[in-house]
C-alpha cells in the first residue's frame, strides 16, 4: 500500500485529553463501527458492561450522551475509560481517528487535522510552510479512488497564497485571475445562507449572522489567515472530483476565511476559538459543507477551465 502524506504539523498532534478546553467527547454521538461493535458485545469484565451500557442501538448505534452532554465513558478528569482501563485498540473508528481526515489526490492518499480540535488548529494556524507534505508510512484508513488529480491546481494556488514578497490582498487577486474565480462571496451576503444551516450552537449562528467581511489583513493577521485559508484548500479542494469542484472550493475557502477574520476582529474570538467554531459548524456537516459549496457554484461557468 502508498505511503500516507501529510502537512508537517499532522504527525506532532497528540490529544490534549482532560487539558482539552472544547473536548470532543461532550456535545457529539459518536457512531460506532460494525467492527468495534462486535469487540464491545464481546468484551468481558465491568468495562465491557459499561460500554454496552452507554450504547444506544435504536438508530445507527452510537454513544449515548450524558445529561451534560458528554460520552458516559468520560471519567471525573476528562479521560477516556475505554483507553485507560483497555488500551486505544478498543477505541470505535471515529475516536480512533478524530480530528483526522482523509483525502484521495491524483491516486495517493493524503491525510490531514480538522480544525475543529483546538490543539489541531492550533498546529494548522503555527505552521507557515503548509505546502510541503511528508510521506508517513502505510496508511490505515483508504479513500476511494478519484480520477481527478487536484495536485497541480493547488501548488499553482499554494504558490500564489505563499508568495510572501506581495501583500495578501494581491496573492488573493492572483489567485482569483488564475483559478478564474467569480468575485468572492462576502459575508453579509451570505446571511441567509448562514441563517438556513443547522448548528450545534445557536450562538454560533448569531455571530455568524452578525459578521460582516473585513478588509483584507497585514501584519500577524495576515499570516494567520493565509494559513487558514491554506488549510480549508487542502481539506475540501484536494479530494474534488473536477476543476470545477476545486474552483468552489477555493472559493469556499475564501468565504471562511474571511468569517475567521471577521469572528475575531468583530466579536473578540481568539484565532484558534473562531477556527474551531467554523469547523465544527460547518466542516462536521455535510450539509452545511454542500450548501455552502453549492452558493460558491453560483457565477461559475459550468465547464470551468483555467
Ligand atoms: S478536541 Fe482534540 S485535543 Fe480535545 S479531546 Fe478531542 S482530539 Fe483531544
Amino acid at each position: 500500500m502508498a505511503a500516507l502524506y501529510a502537512p508537517r504539523y499532522y504527525a506532532a498532534f497528540q490529544c490534549k485529553a482532560d487539558r482539552c478546553s472544547h473536548s470532543c467527547c461532550v456535545g457529539w454521538e459518536i457512531d460506532i463501527d460494525e467492527e468495534a461493535l462486535a469487540l464491545y458485545r464481546s468484551l468481558p469484565g465491568a468495562i465491557g458492561k459499561e460500554i454496552r451500557e452507554a450504547i444506544d442501538e435504536t438508530d445507527a448505534p452510537h454513544f449515548r450522551l450524558g445529561a451534560d452532554e458528554r460520552c458516559p465513558l468520560l471519567d471525573g478528569r476528562g479521560l477516556c475509560r475505554i483507553i485507560s482501563t483497555v488500551g486505544e485498540g478498543y477505541l470505535c473508528d471515529i475516536c480512533r481517528e478524530h480530528p483526522r481526515f482523509y483525502n484521495t489526490v491524483g491516486g495517493r492518499l493524503e491525510g490531514g487535522l480538522g480544525a475543529s480540535c483546538e490543539e489541531a488548529a492550533r498546529l494548522i494556524l503555527e505552521e507557515g510552510d503548509y505546502a510541503t507534505l511528508l510521506p508517513l508510512g502505510t496508511p490505515d484508513s483508504v479513500c476511494a479512488p478519484c480520477g481527478f488529480d487536484a495536485t497541480p491546481l493547488r501548488t499553482r494556488l499554494f504558490t500564489c497564497l505563499s508568495d510572501q514578497a506581495q501583500p495578501l490582498e494581491w496573492r488573493l487577486a492572483a489567485i482569483e485571475q488564475a483559478l478564474s474565480l467569480p468575485a468572492p462571496l462576502t459575508v453579509e451576503a451570505c446571511r441567509p445562507l448562514f441563517a438556513g444551516l443547522e448548528y450545534l450552537d445557536e450562538r454560533h449562528k448569531a455571530l455568524f449572522l452578525s459578521c460582516t467581511t473585513p478588509p483584507i489583513p497585514q501584519g500577524e493577521q495576515d499570516a494567520l489567515y493565509e494559513r487558514f485559508f491554506a488549510y480549508l484548500v487542502y481539506r475540501h479542494a484536494s479530494g474534488a472530483e473536477d476543476e470545477r469542484g476545486f474552483c468552489c472550493a477555493a472559493r469556499m475557502a475564501r468565504l471562511l476565511s474571511d468569517l475567521f477574520l471577521a469572528l475575531q476582529g468583530q466579536h473578540g474570538l481568539l484565532p484558534v476559538e473562531a477556527a474551531v467554531m467554523i469547523s465544527e459548524e460547518i466542516e462536521y456537516s455535510e450539509e452545511n459543507t454542500q450548501a455552502l459549496l453549492l452558493a460558491c457554484a453560483q457565477g461559475m461557468p459550468p465547464l470551468h477551465r483555467m
